[in-house]
């Protein structure tokens, strides 16, 4: 049977990582999210030997594996290479295979076999609830360490409006201080730090109770796991692993569990089982409980019944300090003005921002240019051509205001005259349909408003455009000014 999801080797790797090495790292990150389970199954029979001069070198373990990830895994792979090496065309790039049936350094950890002794752990857990039996137990501390990301750590996660709840309510959970919810169960889009909380948290309980049973999953490894556990009649020890010698759960990206129905049955008595005896159970997911599809009634009312705590499109003050704070982990000599041109660029996925930074840092090493305004500007230029991401909210009030003749005080205060007012509407409806802003970055851009009052406003002028030809009118002239101002 297998056991936890591993840990891609190259982001153990101490620092100074290699150039090429961190576009392929940062690359890798990117296909792996798509499938971790079949991913990591790969990958642990496939070793990456350097990317240098649009060359990637690779030895697989036999040509069987070779081929399965050259057809199921490069194009996707090379796709985002070629995007971080700047290259327009992944063709460009060519693969370097060896075969060899030793990997010193293969991606992925191999796989587990539960034939293995489990790790020594202490006999006592610091935990209250946690009652001992004298059978060995299913766990391995050394199985969960080889899985967490070293560097996703509290210290490391900046936090901002858009993640604080988050954040307060992980830490907490992890004996930080503060009311622990049970279940914790935390939304979020993809790329927004979900993951990062969910190590966080194990590695804090961690450093503070070593004798901890920490058990953290992907929903689609807890399915296969199950799967298997089935087929070779080892249920006893999969429930063992996951209800008895388990002392705090996570779980991530539970939306895998979508009709998967005997797994959800499952995990509904695992969490009742872990519920009862108070150990603590922390969720992801990329939706609300309520959104979640096919899921049953009774898994989402446990899911509500803790906290529910989400996390939000970051603001740019908040992507200004990730990117400070990553740059400093990698070691990335960066001004203020670099960082907030690049927060300022990309502003949806915390992922793809860290992706853009590693693309720069890695780019000036290979060229020996600084990373300065100028050298910055035209590496954002070449990956998104599109001005409108280099353009800011203040930007387009200043258009909107031009063209109404307004001030922009105007603009941002309470008066609810109609003429003012609605230029208002159309400003907040150029800003999200433009720099793609959530609702209450918007709202706070425009003199701290409800995010259901941008919500409306955009609603509105979405629908006017479509049936008034004096509001297109409007529009057309304000993206003509837009247009004009970015050349
Ligand atoms: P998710 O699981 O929500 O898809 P991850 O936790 O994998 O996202 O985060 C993607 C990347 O962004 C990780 O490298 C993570 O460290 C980084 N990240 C996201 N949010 C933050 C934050 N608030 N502070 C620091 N890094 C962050
Ligand atoms: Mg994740």
């Amino acid at each position: 049977m297998t056991i936890e999801t591993p840990q891609i080797n190259a982001l153990n790797a101490n620092l100074p990582t290699p150039p090429g090495e961190r576009l392929w790292t940062a690359a890798l990150e990117q296909t792996r999210s798509r499938s971790p389970a079949s991913f990591e199954q790969w990958f642990s029979s496939v070793q990456y030997d350097g990317f240098e001069t649009g060359v990637l070198s690779l030895t697989a373990r036999d040509e069987f594996v070779r081929d399965w990830v050259k057809a199921h895994f490069l194009p996707d792979l090379l796709g985002h290479l070629a995007r971080m090496a700047g290259e327009a065309n992944p063709a460009s790039l060519r693969v370097k295979w060896n075969i060899s049936n030793g990997l010193d350094r293969p991606v992925c950890q191999p796989r587990r076999r539960n034939s293995e002794p489990p790790a020594s752990i202490p006999p006592s857990s610091g935990l209250p609830s946690g009652r001992r039996s004298d059978r060995p137990s299913r766990y391995s501390r050394a199985q969960l360490t080889a899985v967490l990301n070293p560097k996703h750590t509290f210290p490391n996660f900046v936090v901002g409006p858009s993640n604080e709840l988050a954040h307060a309510a992980a830490f907490a959970s992890a004996g930080g201080g503060g009311p622990r919810y049970n279940p914790l169960f935390i939304a979020g889009g993809t790329g927004l730090g979900k993951t990062h909380l969910m190590h966080a948290i194990a590695h804090k309980v961690l450093d503070e109770r070593p004798d901890a049973r920490i058990v953290y999953v992907s929903a689609e490894h807890f399915t296969n796991e199950f799967i298997e556990a089935l087929q070779h009649h080892k249920m006893d020890e999969f429930r063992a692993r996951y209800r008895t010698d388990c002392d705090l759960l996570l779980v991530d990206d539970i939306q895998f569990l979508a009709g998967r129905e005997q797994t959800q049955e499952e995990f509904f008595h695992t969490f009742n089982a872990l519920h009862d005896a108070d150990r603590p159970i922390i969720v992801t997911s990329d939706k609300y409980p309520q959104q979640l599809q096919r899921m049953p009634e009774r898994l989402v009312s446990r899911f509500t019944s803790g906290l529910v705590a989400d996390i939000q499109t970051p603001q740019l003050e908040t992507r200004v300090a990730i990117v400070r704070k990553k740059a400093e982990l990698e070691g990335i000599d960066l001004s203020d003005e670099v960082a907030v041109m690049l927060a300022q660029s990309v502003q949806s996925n915390v992922r793809e921002l860290e992706g853009a930074l590693i693309r720069l840092a890695a780019k000036s090493s290979l060229t020996g240019r600084q990373i300065d305004e100028e050298f910055t500007l035209g590496e954002l230029a070449m990956v998104s051509p599109r001005r409108p991401e280099l353009m800011s909210v203040e930007d387009i009030q200043r258009a909107v205001c031009g063209h109404f003749r307004l001030s922009n005080s105007d603009l941002l205060s309470k008066d609810r005259h109609k003429s003012v007012a609605f230029a208002r509407q159309v400003a907040m409806y150029l800003c999200r349909q433009r720099l793609k802003c959530s609702f209450p970055e918007l709202g706070r851009a425009f003199g701290n408003r409800d995010h259901t009052t941008v919500m409306s406003a955009v609603r509105r002028v979405e629908a006017l455009r479509q049936r008034d030809p004096q509001v297109n009118a409007h529009l057309e002239a304000i993206e003509q000014r837009l247009a004009s101002s970015e050349g």
